[in-house]
């Protein structure tokens, strides 16, 4: 059979140079035919046997599972399904028009099952007659990939459309190739037609615009990317955008395209700049405080420095006080000293009045002075307290002794009654309670004329307390004290039958200068300060103080003290007998007539400096016939003492050349020799302020005696020294024996 192609007709089959080269015998074309692997078959193109395979190569009988000589016995529509071979006519007439037909259609195997084929099918001329050529091939495999293809495109769509960020696909040019319906809603695109192959760089904020160039270019250089920036919509509606871009290669690997998705993130960067503005805020606000803290920082400073001012001029103000004190003290000494002796001798009645007028207004004048020195105190701050053991009635006893006489002169009885509950002994400030004691006892006197004042002591309700300040407890003392320690609160009462304070004064008492009126202070005389320095030292105590009082009736001043309660049995240190005698070997004081005990002919060193000092001690001392040895300083005190044996020094604190502390520490350091190590000195200042008493004792000196010496009390010391002496001497004979009580104030 010799086959002839028209060229015009067979489209899709043209010969090729390189096939027009080749020979055109007919076993070319046959074994063209036969290894075929596409189905070829020649058809009759019209007539009642229009599709009649003709001609077919083994890979069509193959194909369709019929012999070949069985296939040649068919039409092309056997080998079709219905539905198609119900076409076939229309596409023979179409083909004998001269067209070159390719078509997909179902054929249909010998065992009945179906396939698809692919069908190019185009007219033929063999020997003057009309053939159709057609080439079927199987695409079974073609379409399940096809179909494959086209679901998973389905998928990738559906992922596309429902992805909730916008994904984008942009041309080199920046064109958009595709675009989500994500995508669209946020460029405010109602279609992807609307933008497709529009530049996208159009939606871009100005300011990001160049920015926005670098990143596509990143991309088109082959890099992964991402960038924030800002977009207007089509609308108008300013968004910020987080993109991340790759670029999308073809097969050889060049970038053909870029693939972003990109996040709406307004509300994020919303809430950014909102938290830079809280933090630029806070910054702010910090800022501020710092400032406000710098500020308070140098007011702190500037009020620790007036604070430092004020307390340096407060110190000047005490030192200047305790000068003049000391200043003022020494003449009055001399004054109420000579008055004193002055008194003890012969005198004309006017005299003799004279001489007391004199007394008292030097006794006014120190009380007075006493007074404001430890009101002064007070308000500075520097009003220590001291705790010791002391013998609560018997202290008690001595206020109400020493003002037995003022009493007795306006004939008003004094009496105490002390509850059997309060201890014996109790830890406090024995000189400050009997400061208090004092002053309500003595105002009670003051301002009754007829009937009595009596002081009552209760005691509160008991409670422990534990907050000893560390300094205490870490004396020895406390240290044996600590387990037999409860703190308590002690209840005073000094209660007059006096002329009262009316309810509307009540108030002013307590109140620095103030008396309840003028006539009274000229009639009863004072400062208005007792009350005041009373409340302040109650409060230093841990107490208070209050008043009841009915005019005409008499007045109730009651006060309050926080003590120790001590176990004497655990105390090896004497109980301070204040302003009282204690008798040898009997460990408890008394109060007894001085006079009647003081020993006589005591040689007693006199170191003092100051001429009518001197004299007045002198004096006093002669009136207890002692033996009287002058130094007018510590230097000459030492040499007098390395010189000869002393039963006493009474020692001057303030003196040239060498104080009296000074010349009392070279003694106790062994100066003048081991037999005067111990001898018995007794200060005499005439400085109040706090811790004179305190340098003294420290200097190592026994006792302490305030300007102007009082006799009663210099009496008082000339008997320590005596007891003192002897029980020195016993030690030196018995050094077991326990030695003598030192460190007493007078
Ligand atoms: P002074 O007694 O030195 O004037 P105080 O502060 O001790 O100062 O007393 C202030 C005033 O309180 C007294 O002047 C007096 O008017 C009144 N006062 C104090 N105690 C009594 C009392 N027991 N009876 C009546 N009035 C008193």
């Amino acid at each position: 059979m010799k086959v002839r192609r028209p060229a015009k007709k067979t489209v899709r089959r043209e010969a090729s140079p390189a096939c027009a080269a080749l020979p055109a015998s007919e076993a070319w074309y046959r074994a063209l035919f036969e290894s075929s692997p596409d189905a070829i078959f020649i058809l009759e193109a019209s007539g009642f046997q229009a599709g009649r395979i003709v001609s077919a190569n083994p890979a069509a009988a193959i194909l369709h599972g019929y012999p070949l000589d069985e296939l040649l016995r068919l039409r092309i529509q056997d080998l079709e399904t219905p539905e198609s071979a119900a076409l076939a006519p229309d596409r023979l007439r179409q083909i004998l028009d001269g067209r070159t037909l390719v078509f997909e259609v179902e054929h249909r195997r010998k065992d009945g099952a179906t396939f698809p084929v692919e069908v190019t099918a185009s007219p033929l001329q063999l020997d003057g007659q009309s053939y159709v050529l057609a080439i079927a091939r199987d695409i079974t495999e073609r379409k399940q990939i096809r179909q494959a293809l086209v679901e998973r495109e389905q998928r990738l769509r559906a992922i596309f459309d429902l992805e909730p960020e916008c994904v984008k696909l942009l041309d080199h040019e920046g064109r958009l190739l595709e675009m989500n319906p994500a995508g669209l809603a946020m460029i405010e695109a109602e279609s992807i037609d609307q933008v497709r192959g529009q530049p996208v760089f159009l939606l871009v904020a100005p300011e990001w615009k160049p920015a926005f160039l670098q990143f596509h270019q990143r991309v088109f250089a082959g890099a992964s990317t991402s960038l924030d920036f800002e977009i207007i919509g089509l609308k108008g509606t300013r968004r910020w955008m987080e993109s991340h871009a790759v670029p999308l290669r073809d097969a050889v690997g060049k970038v053909t395209a870029l693939v972003a998705v990109t996040r709406d993130v307004t509300a994020r960067k919303q809430a950014e700049e909102e938290n830079r503005k809280a933090h630029a805020a806070v910054a702010a606000i910090n800022a501020d405080l710092a400032e406000t803290n710098r500020q308070l920082e140098e007011s702190i400073q500037r009020a620790n420095q007036m604070a430092l001012a004020a307390e340096a001029a407060s110190r000047a103000k005490s030192d200047f006080l305790a000068t003049m004190s000391h200043e003022i003290r020494t003449p009055m000494n001399g004054v109420i000293g000579f008055t004193n002796l002055l008194a003890d001798t012969a005198l004309t009645v006017e005299q003799r009045e004279h001489i007391e007028i004199i007394r008292s207004s030097g006794e006014t004048l120190l009380t007075l002075i006493n007074d404001i020195l430890d009101f002064s105190k007070i308000e500075a701050g520097r009003m220590e307290l001291e705790r010791v053991p002391f013998d609560l009635r018997l202290a008690v006893q001595q206020a109400l002794a020493v003002l037995k006489t003022r009493a007795a002169a306006k004939g008003i009885e004094l009496r105490s009654q002390i509850d059997p509950a309060v201890p014996t002994v109790v830890i406090s400030d024995t000189t400050r309670l009997r400061q208090v004691l004092l002053n309500l006892i003595g105002n009670g006197i003051k301002f009754t004329e007829r009937g009595e004042v009596a002081v009552e002591v209760r005691r509160c309700p008991v409670r422990v307390s534990r907050d000893y300040s560390r300094s205490e407890l870490n004396t020895e003392l406390f240290r044996r004290q600590q387990a037999a320690v409860e703190t308590i609160d002690l209840l005073f009462t000094v209660r007059d039958t006096g002329i009262g304070i009316p309810p509307d004064r009540l108030n002013r008492l307590f109140k620095p200068f103030s008396q309840v009126d003028t006539s009274t202070t000229r009639r009863f005389g004072g400062t208005g300060l007792g009350l005041i320095i009373s409340k302040r030292l109650c409060e230093l105590m841990g107490g208070g103080i209050h008043v009841e009082s009915t005019p005409g009736f008499g007045s109730a001043f009651h006060f309050t003290i926080q003590a120790q309660v001590a176990n004497t049995a655990a105390l090896s240190t004497p109980v301070v007998a204040t302003h009282a005698e204690q008798l040898p070997g009997s460990g408890r004081t008394q109060n007894v007539a001085l006079s009647d005990r003081v020993p006589r002919c005591l040689r007693v060193l006199l170191v003092e400096d100051n001429r009518v000092n001197q004299a007045l001690a002198g004096a006093l001392l002669k009136k207890f016939e002692c033996e009287i040895r002058l130094a007018e300083d510590g230097r000459k005190a030492l040499e007098a003492l390395r010189a000869e044996a002393f039963d006493l020094v009474l020692m001057d604190v303030c003196m040239p050349e060498m104080d009296g502390c000074e010349a009392t520490r070279r003694v106790r350091a062994g100066e003048c020799g081991v037999e005067r190590q111990d001898i018995y000195i007794t200060a005499m200042t005439a400085n109040a302020m706090e811790g004179d008493r305190e340098k003294c004792l420290d200097a190592g000196m026994d006792a302490y005696l305030s300007k102007p010496i009082d006799k009663s009390e210099l009496a008082a010391v000339l008997e320590r020294a005596a007891l003192h002496q002897q029980t020195e001497t016993r030690r030196r004979v018995n050094p077991s024996r326990p030695v003598s009580p030192r460190n007493e104030s007078f």
